[in-house]
């Protein structure tokens, strides 16, 4: 946990969140300003800055981020099994938040390229 973490924070319980889905490792709850009528945040419990910080140690959890994913994508009825998943990651891509993060989006139909 880092101290001054948000995600640290919703994950231990001081900051509440929408939870969605749960397991042992990851996190999944609503962004709280969605851009889309689906719009959750996935995240591994433990505290890793971004994608540019992981190591062969978070080849399991990264794993489980993507299929939590693919669960959520066929039995939420409003995504349908089409969404997208992105991790923004460094200022230059817009990462505001450092604790690693996929959203999740979908209920619409997306453009594509992001920008
Ligand atoms: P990023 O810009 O990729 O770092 O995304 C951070 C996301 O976290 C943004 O979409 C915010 O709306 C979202 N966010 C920030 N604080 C909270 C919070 N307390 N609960 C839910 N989502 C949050
Ligand atoms: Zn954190």
């Amino acid at each position: 946990m880092s101290s001054e973490c948000i995600f640290c924070k919703i994950v231990a319980g001081q900051i509440p969140c929408d939870k969605v889905h749960e397991t042992d490792n990851v996190l999944v709850f609503k962004d709280i300003s969605p851009s889309a009528p689906v719009h959750y945040l996935l995240i591994p419990k433990r505290h890793i800055p971004s994608l540019a910080d992981t190591t062969q140690e978070d080849e399991a959890v990264l794993g489980e981020l993507q299929l939590v994913a693919g669960h959520l994508g066929r039995t939420v009825p409003e995504l349908g099994r089409n969404f997208r998943i992105a991790a923004s990651t460094g200022p230059d891509a817009g990462q505001v938040v450092l604790h690693l993060h996929y959203h999740l989006i979908g209920g619409r139909k997306l453009t594509w390229p992001p920008g």
